[in-house]
């Protein structure tokens, strides 16, 4: 007889899933105690299988776990919640989906549990099925994203001569990883423009709570700014395009 498998019991958030041999599934989650782990779902393909139905992308779950010699097995799974307004509509799929690709671009297996960040995700999961425009939600997460996984954007000084940001357009360097102030940003190579707008909502969002974030009325053209420069500087920490924001625009169309 082998040891017993030792089992214990984690709550997580679906990342995505992958067949495996004939009938079983690998699935990628997102852990509050352990972060992102792999784990193996048996039997998980076959149709009566119970387990299939929790174990779909985005799926906030609790699940028993067996160790084994390989993966985790899945021994049991219940849904906490399994955000049902993000299957019914297209755009929020593609918008979950995003989240999700964030995650498991910017996190690693083994680098252990941080229950703020898996917060952040049950909550933003929730804000984009209730919110009537997602927006918001969606930029809130990208900056609180960026300040858990170290990459939190300079906004209030600049990047490069460490002087106070003055209340007007500036440039922003995905290299030093901040805002380079107009003096600086004459002479450096690989600057975005942004706009004094722009930075005031990002600054905002970076230090308010989502209440307070979520009351700002910010104008459509500014939206787009945000947006561009936020998922350029994602592009940039990637080092390659991420898949769903064009998703996201095909969908729209
Ligand atoms: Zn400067």
């Amino acid at each position: 007889m082998p040891d017993q498998p030792r089992s214990f019991r984690i709550e997580a958030v679906v990342i995505r899933h992958a067949n495996w041999g004939e009938a079983d599934r690998i699935l990628a989650i997102y852990s509050r105690e352990r972060g992102k782990i792999r784990v193996i779902a048996k039997g998980a393909r076959k149709i009566r299988s119970r387990k299939a139905g929790h174990l779909e992308p985005f799926t906030h779950i609790t699940i028993q776990l067996a160790k084994s010699r390989d993966l985790p097995i899945v021994t049991q799974v219940e849904t906490l919640d399994a955000y049902l307004p993000l299957r019914e509509d297209l755009v929020r799929t593609g918008y979950a989906s995003y989240l999700m690709e964030l995650l498991d671009r910017l996190t690693y297996e083994e680098e252990g549990g941080n229950p703020a960040l898996f917060r952040l995700l049950t909550d933003s999961l929730a804000r984009l099925c209730q919110e009537a425009d997602p927006w918001l939600a969606i930029r809130y997460y990208e900056m609180r994203l960026l300040d858990f996984l170290g990459f939190r954007p300079q906004l209030f000084e600049c990047a490069n001569c460490r002087s106070k940001i003055e209340p007007v357009d500036q440039y922003f360097s995905p290299s030093m990883g901040g805002v380079i102030c107009p003096k600086c940003g004459s002479g450096l190579p690989g600057l975005w423009s942004v706009s004094l707008e722009a930075l005031k909502y990002l600054r905002h969002f970076q230090r308010s709570s989502y209440g307070e974030a979520s009351r700002a009325r910010v104008p459509p053209d500014v939206q787009k700014e945000v947006e561009a420069l936020v998922q350029a500087y994602f592009t940039y920490l990637l080092e390659r395009e991420l898949n769903t924001p064009g998703f996201i625009k095909r969908v729209k169309a």
